[in-house]
């Protein structure tokens, strides 16, 4: 995989299980010239892979995956290569991230209303210093042999059919998008075969969409075609990352396993406003 780069990973600084520093390790160890750090609405991660990066030659790809929502859809909007001093950003991350606690906790709730009983301090510790999200309830709820796996949490319990989702948040893709512009970075929509709504691809280009994630692990062949053909027609970046969250979560691919090269990193550079 000499001059790869898996643009979409996770670690504990969000619902990923690798710290930073081992998933740099990991990266080196699968012979990646570069990894993308998008956790959940934080950044907290990045400084940690970026030293192990350093000592490794492993080059660190700086960004975020902001969840938003458009017409109930679960949008997420991925920003590469930002300010990450910028205050108006790191507000926004802010909010968000308490956002996700009182989620958690009224999760927590529908739960009791379903006579199962899981205390926020236990979720509290899965997540350790991360922004706390679903696979961190899930993984509580299959160590106390609730649910057998990942799939059936969110199947039975925490997807948008379960029996104790909770709404996230509101905030539109539009404005996730305006942030990241306005911090310097590069704003990319993630897994647009997730969201299944292409329209939003087209509206989201006078807000500042700058491209798409066309190679995705939940992309079938024909799909990442398809998305790489829009791509191209609407002159936007075509990213591609492995949406790697780590062992135990199975339903997404190994680290590495979808790659761009040297080409799209050196686009994202260029439209960055500040590399
Ligand atoms: P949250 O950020 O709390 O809304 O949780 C979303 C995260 O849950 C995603 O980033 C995935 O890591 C994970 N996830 C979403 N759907 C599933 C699923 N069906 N099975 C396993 N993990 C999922
Ligand atoms: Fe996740
Ligand atoms: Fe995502
Ligand atoms: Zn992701």
């Amino acid at each position: 995989m000499q001059g790869m780069y898996d643009l979409h990973v996770h670690t504990t600084a969000s619902d990923g299980t690798f710290a930073p520093r081992q998933l740099v390790e990991y990266a080196k160890e699968r012979g990646l010239a570069g990894i993308g750090i998008t956790d959940h609405d934080t950044t907290d991660g990045i400084e940690e892979a970026i030293v192990t990066g350093h000592k490794l030659g492993i080059e660190i790809i700086p960004g975020v995956e902001i969840n938003t929502e458009f017409e109930g859809k679960e949008v997420h909007v991925l920003g590469y290569y930002f300010d990450r001093n910028a205050d108006s950003l790191q507000t926004l991350f802010a909010t968000l991230r308490s956002e996700r606690t009182r989620r958690m906790e009224r999760i927590l709730a529908k739960l009791t209303s379903l006579d199962i009983e899981i205390r926020a301090d236990e979720v509290l510790q899965e997540a350790g210093a991360g922004a706390i999200g679903r696979p961190h309830v899930a993984r509580v709820l299959i160590r106390k042999g609730i649910a057998r796996d990942m799939r059936e949490a969110f199947d039975r319990f925490l997807g948008r059919d379960g029996a104790a989702y909770v709404e996230r948040y509101k905030l539109h893709p539009a404005d996730a998008i305006r942030q990241i512009l306005q911090a310097g970075g590069v704003p990319i929509l993630a897994h647009p075969g997730l969201v299944g709504k292409d329209a939003l691809i087209e509206e989201m280009i006078p807000a500042g969409l700058m491209g798409i994630e066309v190679a995705h692990p939940d992309h079938p062949p024909a799909l990442r075609e398809s998305y790489a053909y829009l791509a191209n027609r609407l002159h936007l970046i075509a990213t591609g990352g492995s949406d790697f969250h780590g062992s135990g979560a199975e339903h997404r691919g190994d680290l590495g396993s979808v790659t761009v090269d040297q080409s799209v990193i050196r686009q994202l550079k260029e439209k960055s406003g500040v590399f």
